[in-house]
């Protein structure tokens, strides 16, 4: 065997995939077909999950000191502001990041390639995955090579982390049904000076559609996302100039412009693989999902699909649990892909829609809807909770438990456990949970009741175990998170809740532990 996993695809799921493998001691080849790390800016919202696990994986400082802190969305109609909305502060108690992190995807992947190279692994660019063949024991790929010539490499597993027209998606005979949205879309990087609400997100709201303001890293720098104008329609020669009268006729006949760094037209698809696995290969990011860029979601999620696969690829390739482990990431990710497909799509029909009923509804009422919603503070966290992905849950999946009596409102079986500040030791600082607990282990929290030897439960490395002391400010903070006591909470690697209940039986624990690494179920 050449490698334990071949990842093909150094886009930024690629990137977190290969970093989380090789943290994890697996051996991985990285390759792309590109001569090196892409330019363009594509993606920009980094949301608050992907920045929880930037920090478990040791970069969150960077990309913080790049990238530009959202605090808020300006939305105007036809020229007018109707509302401001906050950004983050229904997730103050939620994540230490309560905020979308303004950073373009080129940066995002430069951060993830430098940690991967301080690991000890480099992407192997002008690399072509040109032909896979799988058996019992591995999957031979053949890959095209910088110098023109093919060769071919044994691998256990591979990941096909390389996008919307993904090779392993066709070698392995998987349908990719959808289909693509009749607009098409531009976007720019500007330097623009206007109207705009400086340092904020603008969006501009107009009978035939809608323009995105982002703010960008230096002054005035500016991303602009909207769809073509329709006399524009049908050309293949659009230039940034002939788009220019219609973001004056509705962002303010003040705005001007200094330079154009990047314009691209684009037409959105939305689609999702049929499945995410084929036997020893899988789907990840975009060559298993992709949808409308409405709500910053696409590197996100693809980011947290290898976050999801990462730890269990990690424990089969190192004997640790049975391949029987794996079924559990297209079961848990391919729900979550389907729901954002189907959100982002009502999201966007709603805001390119041509017909005159969607133009009344943008420019006069959904500016004031939103602004009412978001006044409320139940509203604001379920929205937080679902933009910032810091919500998603796998509750259904064959690896979340709940054996009964904990209360209504406490975390379950398949719920990322929340962000606490505790005290783990009675004379111990306050310590922030997502950095103390190791995302390479298993995590046993032991709460108002004594937590069991490691040695009863035989799980070795595997397992860190933390007994939370009886304090006044762990009581307050835990009840903040809704967490009753006595209780207990085993978390997978990835921070989801496995298996959690009231009495902690150490038998229980480890019924539950050997179970799901030996059959998966
Ligand atoms: C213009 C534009 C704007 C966008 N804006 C946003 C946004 O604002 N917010 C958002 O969330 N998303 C946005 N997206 C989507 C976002 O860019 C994608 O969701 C993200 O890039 C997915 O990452 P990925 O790693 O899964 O795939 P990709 O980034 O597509 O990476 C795939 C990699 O695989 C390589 N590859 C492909 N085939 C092979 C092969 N056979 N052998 C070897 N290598 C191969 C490619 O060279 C590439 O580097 C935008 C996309 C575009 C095009």
């Amino acid at each position: 065997m050449d490698t334990d996993v071949l990842v093909v695809g150094a886009g930024p799921t690629g990137l977190m995939l290969a970093n989380q493998l090789v943290r994890r001691g697996v051996s991985v080849v990285v390759v792309d077909r590109h001569a090196g790390p892409a330019r363009e800016t594509r993606a920009l919202g980094v949301q608050a999950r992907t920045l929880e696990i930037y920090a478990q994986l040791g970069i969150v400082d960077r990309a913080l000191a790049l990238g530009k802190r959202g605090t808020g969305a300006n939305l105007w109609a036809q020229g007018r502001k109707t509302a401001r909305v906050p950004l983050g502060e229904a997730g103050r108690d939620e994540t230490p990041y309560p905020y979308i992190l303004i950073l373009g995807q080129d940066d995002n992947e430069r951060i993830m390639g430098e940690r991967l190279r301080e690991l000890g692994t480099s992407v192997q660019w002008n690399t072509e995955l040109v032909g896979l063949a799988q058996d019992a024991g591995g999957v031979t790929a053949t890959l095209k090579l910088p110098d023109g010539t093919e060769r071919t490499l044994r691998a256990a597993w591979v990941a096909g982390c390389d996008g919307a027209r993904s090779t392993v998606r066709a070698r392995c005979g998987i349908a990719f049904p959808g289909a693509p949205y009749e607009h098409v879309f531009f976007v720019a990087d500007v330097a623009a000076t206007g109207g705009m609400v400086p340092d904020e997100l603008n969006v501009y709201f107009w009978r035939q559609g809608f323009h995105l303001l982002f703010p960008m890293r230096g002054q005035d720098h500016w991303r602009i996302v909207g769809i073509l104008p329709r006399n524009l329609r049908g050309r293949n020669d659009v230039k940034f100039e002939d788009v220019i009268p219609s973001l004056r006729h509705e962002a303010g006949a003040g705005l001007s412009f200094k330079a154009c760094t990047w314009f691209s037209t684009y037409r959105i698809h939305h689609r999702s693989a049929a499945r995410f696995r084929d036997r020893r290969c899988f789907l990840l990011g975009d060559a298993a999902h992709i949808h409308s860029p409405v709500g910053a979601q696409g590197m996100n999620t693809g980011l947290q699909d290898a976050y999801n696969l990462a730890w269990k690829l990690a424990l089969v390739v190192k004997n640790h649990a049975t391949p029987a482990l794996l079924d559990s990431y297209e079961e848990e990710r391919i729900p979550v892909a389907r729901r954002l497909l189907n959100t982002t799509d009502r999201a966007f029909r709603l805001v390119v829609s041509d017909s005159w009923l969607a133009g009344i509804f943008r420019t006069k009422i959904l500016a004031r809807i939103a602004a009412f919603a978001l006044s409320r503070n139940g509203i604001q966290r379920t929205v937080f909770r679902t933009v910032s992905q810091t919500g998603i849950r796998y509750r259904k999946s064959p690896l979340s438990e709940s054996p009964g009596g904990l209360p209504k409102g406490a975390p379950r079986g398949g719920d990322r456990f929340p962000w606490l500040r505790l005290k783990f030791r009675t004379d111990g600082p306050i310590e922030d949970s997502f950095r103390k607990l190791d995302d390479t282990h298993f995590n046993l929290i032991a709460i108002g009741q004594p937590a069991p030897a490691a040695e009863a439960l035989g799980f070795g490395d595997m397992l860190r175990i933390h007994a939370i002391p009886a304090d006044p400010f762990n009581d307050l903070e835990l009840a903040r998170a809704q967490i009753t006591q006595p209780s207990f909470y085993l978390l997978r690697p990835d921070g989801h809740v496995g298996l959690c209940g009231v009495g902690l039986e150490a038998e229980a624990v480890k019924n539950y532990i050997s179970r799901r690494l030996r059959s998966g179920v």
